[in-house]
Parts: structure tokens; C-alpha cells; sequence
């Protein structure tokens, strides 16, 4: 039964172990066991499921994990955090805890090995400096993915749910939604957590898609075209594109792609949507 998860028995623990918070880690554990049950809820785990979870802490959600998944291998950095886990989880025989740098585990060769490269469920509390490279990673090396689960800041949930045309809509936004389907499951606010964030946090869920919902030729350049257009936010899309280093094109060419998207030659890149993105990079590559 999962025992953790409010304020009580996590400072028992906590003081059980002498542990010391350590900043560089973003620790700040769960203590609420509503916002745990809307996680575990959100995530939609079966006894079928294999779960990564990045960053046990001190094994709060990962016995919720365990109750309701097949198998759960838990990845966490700090070593101190390591016989603390083996204690509050040692009534679980399906959990496999590994001492490591989440950004250093071979995701992939995990989901073979764990899940038969079928589908896996990522759910995580993360620290939020790794956040964006977590999940661009997951991504981007095409790990077998259902969905992932996360807790991050609720400026960075809201960057990746909306769409052109307001100020938190950037490169962040476009490459989730080209990856995933994202939703807001629940705000939490720094109360919920020990030691308390100074920001306010949510869960978002990205159930990734089946296929990209756009057609695109070239991910690298769609992506390389959308880097550009969002890196120089106050100028419009043919400048950034032009003095972005990244497309080899010239100016009377970038605006060329422009004007064949058929938008005017002075947009910014803010408004374009995730397929004109796809389409202008359509365009471009046929340019090069
Ligand atoms: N999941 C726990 C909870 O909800 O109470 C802890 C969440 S805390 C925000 C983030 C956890 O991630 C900490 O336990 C921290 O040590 C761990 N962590 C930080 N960087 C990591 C990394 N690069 N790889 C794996 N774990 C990491």
C-alpha cells in the first residue's frame, strides 16, 4: 500500500535518513495524495504497462507506480536518495531502481529490453532545468513512446498547450504538438510540495501521436525553419530566417518560400501555425 504522500510520513523519512535537500537536484517532493491520484489517474496505467519514472525522490508516486503498473524502473541521480528508496519501496517486487543521470540512460535500449520495444509510459515529478531536454530527447531519439506524465512549471505546461498568436507560443509549442497531443491535467501550487517551488507548477499529459499530424519532408529543416523564425521574436519571419545561420538561403529566396505559402511577406513567425511551418519548409527544401 502506497504509504507516502503526505506530510507526515514524508518527514519521518526524511529524518529517518537525515537527508539534506540539494538544490542542484530541483528537489521538491509530493505531499499531497490528491494531485498523486490525478497523476496516476492521468497516466492511465494498466497491469499491461511498463513505467519509467524519472526521479523517485524518495519513492512517493513510484509506489503508486508500482501498485498500478506491471513493471516500474525509477531513475534517479542522487545517491543519497538511493538507500531511502530501497526502504520505501522494498514491499514491491516489480520496481528496479537505477542510480543514474536520466540524460545518460539509454531509454531505448531500456524499452527493449523492459517492454519488447513496445510503447512505454514515462511519468515524472521533474526538476525543472531539465525539463525541455527530457522531453525533446524522448522524442527526438524515437524511444517507443504512449505518453509521459509530467509535473513541470505552469509557464512551461502552458508553452507547450497553446497556439499562434499569443505571447507563450514559441519553438517549445510546435515541437510537442508536432510530436503529441497535449493536455493541462491539474495545477498544483507550491503547497503541495516540501520544500515549497517559488513558481506554480501543473501536470501535463502528451500522448504522442500515432503520426505526425503534419506532412513534412525534411523534420530537421522544419525544425532548423521554426528555430529560426522564433530567434529573433520581434522581427518578422524573413528576417529571423535570414539572419539565422541555420538555412542556406538567400534573403530574395527566404521571401520567395514566404510569399509561396501564401501569407504576407511581413508575418512574424508567431503566427504561423504547426503545418505552415510544415508547409514553408516544404517549400524551402525544394530551394536548396
Ligand atoms: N518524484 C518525487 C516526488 O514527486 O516527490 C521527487 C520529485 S523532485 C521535483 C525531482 C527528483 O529528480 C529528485 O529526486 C532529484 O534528485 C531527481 N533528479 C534530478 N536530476 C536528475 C537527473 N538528471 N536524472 C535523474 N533524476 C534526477
Amino acid at each position: 500500500m502506497a504509504t507516502l504522500g503526505n506530510p507526515k510520513n514524508t518527514i519521518e523519512v526524511l529524518q529517518k535518513y537525515k537527508f539534506n535537500f540539494q538544490k542542484k537536484f530541483g528537489q521538491n517532493f509530493l505531499i499531497d495524495t490528491r494531485i498523486l491520484e490525478e497523476i496516476i489517474d492521468a497516466a492511465q496505467i494498466t497491469k499491461d504497462d511498463f513505467v519509467l519514472e524519472i526521479g523517485p525522490g524518495i519513492g512517493t508516486m513510484t509506489q503508486y507506480l508500482c501498485e498500478a503498473a506491471r513493471e516500474v524502473v525509477a531513475v534517479e541521480i542522487d545517491t543519497n536518495l538511493i538507500p531511502i528508496l530501497q526502504d520505501t519501496l522494498k514491499e514491491y517486487d516489480n520496481v528496479e531502481v537505477l542510480n543514474q543521470d536520466i540524460l545518460k540512460v539509454d531509454i531505448n535500449k531500456l524499452a527493449h529490453e523492459k517492454n519488447e520495444d513496445r510503447p512505454i509510459k514515462v511519468v515524472a515529478n521533474l526538476p525543472y532545468y531539465i525539463t525541455t531536454p527530457i522531453i525533446m530527447g524522448l522524442f527526438e531519439s524515437h524511444v517507443p513512446i504512449d505518453s509521459i506524465t509530467i509535473m513541470v512549471q505552469k509557464e512551461v505546461a502552458d508553452r507547450m498547450q497553446v497556439g499562434p498568436g499569443t505571447k507563450d507560443y514559441g519553438a517549445l509549442s510546435l515541437a510537442v504538438q508536432y510530436y503529441a497531443k497535449p493536455e493541462i491535467v491539474v495545477n498544483v501550487p507550491p503547497s503541495c510540495f516540501m520544500p515549497q517551488p517559488k513558481v506554480g507548477s501543473a501536470v501535463i499529459r502528451l500522448t504522442r501521436h500515432a503520426k505526425p499530424p503534419v506532412d513534412v519532408e525534411d523534420e530537421k529543416l522544419m525544425f532548423q525553419v521554426i528555430r529560426g523564425s522564433f530567434n529573433q521574436r520581434r522581427k518578422t519571419l524573413a528576417n529571423g530566417l535570414n539572419n539565422y545561420g541555420g538555412i542556406p538561403l538567400s534573403k530574395e529566396l527566404i521571401q520567395e518560400s514566404i510569399e509561396e505559402l501564401g501569407v504576407p511577406v511581413n508575418i512574424r513567425g508567431e503566427a504561423l501555425t504547426l503545418e505552415q511551418f510544415a508547409r514553408l519548409s516544404n517549400i524551402i527544401k525544394k530551394k536548396l
